[in-house]
């Protein structure tokens, strides 16, 4: 320590409210640079590359394959998809010398799925799962609480690429269990809840949240059951792509399609409605129904866009591939909507034979449910009151504690929770903007379906911390500590040079060792010691004349006087 770059801090930081932001900087793991951009300084590099490194382990573990992209990108990429629009102010941007644009990436499912689609092409290739620990950068509109929500943070992304539907169940619950592993070691007390898919689009998604009162997210538990919700997706458990639970044979699919601005146009104009559509015309929901030539079937096709947003026709430039289409009267609309909106979910849609799903937070997505009676679609028949509130809105922010648990046992309560990892079936959101196929064994081309999966690796640490601390610091887990013992060597009668032999003895024996040699008073490297909460301490001071050292427990404070000729023995 006498030559380490590390100065703790006696005060908290003006800025800091909670208290994985206050004792990050006291302990001199990291340092503000701006708002929302921080630096890591060594100790803090250390915490941050273990937990980067169960990360990693865990994910190799299940197949995954490591690789590195750029976080510099051409906007074109993000155009494909619509998400340089749809991502808002949220993204940076900005442009080279010649005025091209660029963004620095929020998330990577664009050039992932380019990156596979240059290589693979045939059945033969698929499954792969990659994955990158890389820097993100997002302009959060509130950057807070320290590295928890920053503007550039550290992010493993992975995606897996499947040629069905079964192999992508199989890749997403591989993921699942790996998130499990991962934050079981970095020893999080944490929930997985079933979680709207946000801008990412696709269908099911859950969340990991870290379970802390300091948490942005709002999610509920029962008390009976396993059963744990993110407060958005309370009222609107969206069915998995492949099947919906009470309708036998029926598959829900998801997809962007392929449409133009014109097709939807000219969709709109054929379908005998009172007014003209232009291309620069805005909509809430468009519900189409369609089918192939020379089908029966019909297919109700729908664009569903999220919450109240409007969206120019501009947009919607991935919409559907209609070969003969119809489009449903002003009920249907509202019927659209209140699904679009999570009024009514998919026990509404059985018993009112709807067979249409809007995923509400697809802005260019469709999603519809394919059954055995495919020929009929009506779509209405709501009641207020049961499918919906009388005047159509329901703050699901407002569940409250004692309302009953959706799964039928126990009631519910509400908790606050940290966004740690994020997992999503994105079916062929991705697959089909880019047309990513392999060739199947009767030579056909199939659509390739994609999940991606989410670690806040930065946000993980601060989560730790929030989780694991007491009134005079961070108490790490070992698994990710910056080292596993710290040996305080106090006085002038050849403490600090003990000190330094037993940290040379114990890091000989595979340890990772820290040696506070520094010239200052013992209460300042006391309280140094609980501060950066290394999990064991071994005080080598007063005792020595003794023959004695003191091996303190971070953790629990347990104190123990140890012969110093054992103290490694009882360390390792
Ligand atoms: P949040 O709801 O907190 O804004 P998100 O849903 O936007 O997060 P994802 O797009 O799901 O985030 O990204 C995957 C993971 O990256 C998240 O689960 C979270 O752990 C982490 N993450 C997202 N935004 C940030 C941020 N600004 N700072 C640190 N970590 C973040
Ligand atoms: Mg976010
Ligand atoms: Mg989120
Ligand atoms: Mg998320």
């Amino acid at each position: 320590m006498s030559n380490l770059f590390l100065r703790t801090l006696r005060e908290d930081p003006a800025d800091a409210e909670v208290p994985s932001h206050k004792l990050l900087v006291r302990a001199g793991y990291v340092r503000r640079a701006a708002p929302g951009i921080y630096t890591w300084l060594p100790l803090g590099k250390i915490v941050l590359e273990n937990v980067a490194r169960v990360v990693r382990e865990e994910m190799n573990a299940i197949g995954g394959q490591e690789v590195l992209l750029p976080a510099l990108l051409p906007k074109e990429f993000y155009e494909t998809t619509g998400r340089w629009e749809e991502y808002g102010d949220t993204l940076f941007r900005l442009k080279d010398r010649k005025g091209a644009d660029y963004l620095l990436g929020p998330t990577h499912e664009e050039l992932f799925t380019l990156l596979v689609k240059g290589e693979y092409s045939s059945y033969k290739d698929f499954p792969v799962v990659l994955y990158q620990i890389q820097e993100k950068f997002r302009d959060e509109a509130r950057p807070r609480a320290g590295v928890l929500r920053g503007r550039e943070f550290h992010m493993k992304d992975s995606y897996s690429f499947d040629t069905d539907d079964e192999g992508l169940q199989q890749s997403y619950d591989q993921h699942r269990a790996a998130y499990i592993r991962i934050f079981d070691r970095l020893g999080l007390d944490y929930v997985i809840v079933s979680a709207t898919s946000g801008a990412m689009g696709g269908s099911a998604s859950e969340e990991f949240l870290a379970v802390a009162p300091t948490g942005e997210d709002t999610f509920v538990r029962s008390t009976e059951s396993d059963y744990a919700a993110n407060v958005e997706a309370v009222r609107t458990p969206a069915p998995a792509e492949g099947s919906v639970e009470g309708l036998p044979e029926a598959r829900v699919h998801h997809t962007p399609g392929t449409a133009t601005i014109q097709t939807l146009v000219d969709f709109l104009n054929g379908a005998g409605l009172d007014r003209d559509f232009t291309e620069a015309d805005t909509l809430k929901n468009v519900l189409v129904k369609t089918r192939a030539p020379g089908s029966k079937e019909w297919e109700l096709l729908g664009i569903g866009l999220p919450g109240d947003r409007e969206v120019d026709l501009k947009r919607l430039e991935a919409a559907l591939e209609p070969t003969e289409v119809a489009l449903l009267d002003d009920a249907d609309f509202a019927a659209n909507t209140f699904l679009a909106k999570g009024y009514i979910g998919p026990r509404a849609l059985l018993d009112n034979k709807v067979r249409y799903l809007v995923d509400p937070r697809v802005a260019t997505g469709t999603s519809w449910v394919t059954g055995a009676d495919r020929t009929d679609h009506h779509v209405l028949d709501l009641v207020a009151g049961r499918d919906f509130t009388p005047d159509g809105t329901i703050d699901v922010a407002e569940v409250r504690d004692g309302d009953a648990s959706p799964d039928g046992r126990g009631t519910l309560y509400t908790a606050r929770g940290i966004e740690i990892g994020h997992i999503f079936q994105l079916g062929r959101k991705y697959t089909d903007a880019f047309k990513l196929d392999a060739l199947g064994p009767d030579g056909k081309p199939r659509r390739v379906t994609m999940g991606s999966y989410g670690i806040g690796v930065s946000r993980a640490v601060a989560s730790v911390v929030e989780q694991s601390h007491d009134d005079k610091g961070i108490v790490w887990p070992r698994e990710i500590a910056p080292a596993d013992v710290h040996v305080v060597g106090t006085g002038k009668g050849g403490e600090v040079e003990e000190a330094l032999r037993i940290g040379g003895e114990l890091e000989a024996r595979g340890l990772r060792v820290l040696v506070d040699d520094r010239k200052a008073a013992p209460g300042v490297k006391f309280n140094d010691a609980e501060l950066l909460g290394i999990p064991t301490v071994v005080i080598v001071g007063r005792g020595l004349k003794d023959g004695l050292v003191e091996l303190r427990d971070r953790r629990t404070g347990e104190r123990t006087d140890v012969p110093v000729g054992e103290i490694v023995e009882s360390t390792v």
